[in-house]
């Protein structure tokens, strides 16, 4: 894909709602907390918006799949909630996806970016979700992709592009 001038707000709403919609379609009962804090001048940007797609859907299903998994532990107490926030300090580009879901320990954060790398059953999981992602964010956009997680407690991914890739 080329770049292109890209309304980063409408792309991660679009396919926040996939991912949600996805998840619904097979778990019925599920239900979760979205929030969404669009930056002001967040764009549009200059991205791979296919590219970019695949990152924020990726991002997005790991996240329901995290608060699906504690769901089924801590069971209506419990409520998922998923958190996208974009902004563009000094024509930065930064996104967050935040999920209130299992967390992810030292020992795994360590490796989720590797290829075939994942804690899923057979079947749901390929383990390549974040190495492409990684690939993307860095080789395709000079940006970095990031994670902070307290294991229990929540995820947050973040992608930062410098205003020297994402500035038309
Ligand atoms: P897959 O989703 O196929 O397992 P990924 O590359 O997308 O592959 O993710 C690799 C692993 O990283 C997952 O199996 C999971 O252990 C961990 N992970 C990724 N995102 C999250 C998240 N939001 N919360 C908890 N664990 C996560
Ligand atoms: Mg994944």
């Amino acid at each position: 894909g080329e770049k292109q001038l890209t309304d980063i707000n409408a792309l991660v709403d679009e396919y926040l709602r996939l991912a949600y919609h996805g998840v619904r379609a097979k778990n019925k009962a599920f239900c979760a907390v979205i929030k969404t804090d669009f930056g002001a001048r967040t764009g549009p940007v200059n991205i791979v918006p296919q590219d970019f797609g695949r990152v924020l859907l990726n991002l997005f299903n790991n996240a329901f799949y995290a608060t699906q998994q504690k769901k089924a532990a801590m069971g209506d107490t419990y409520l998922p909630e998923v958190r996208v926030c974009t902004s563009c300090e000094h024509g930065n580009l930064e996104i967050r996806v935040r999920d209130n879901g299992t967390g992810i320990s030292e020992k795994v954060r360590a490796k989720i970016f590797q290829p075939f790398f994942t804690t899923k059953p057979s079947g749901q999981g390929t383990g390549l979700g974040l190495s492409l992602s990684y690939d993307i964010i860095t080789k395709g956009h000079g940006g970095e992709l990031r994670v902070e997680s307290r294991e229990g407690e929540y995820s947050e991914f973040i992608i930062y592009i410098p205003a020297s890739v994402v500035a038309a």
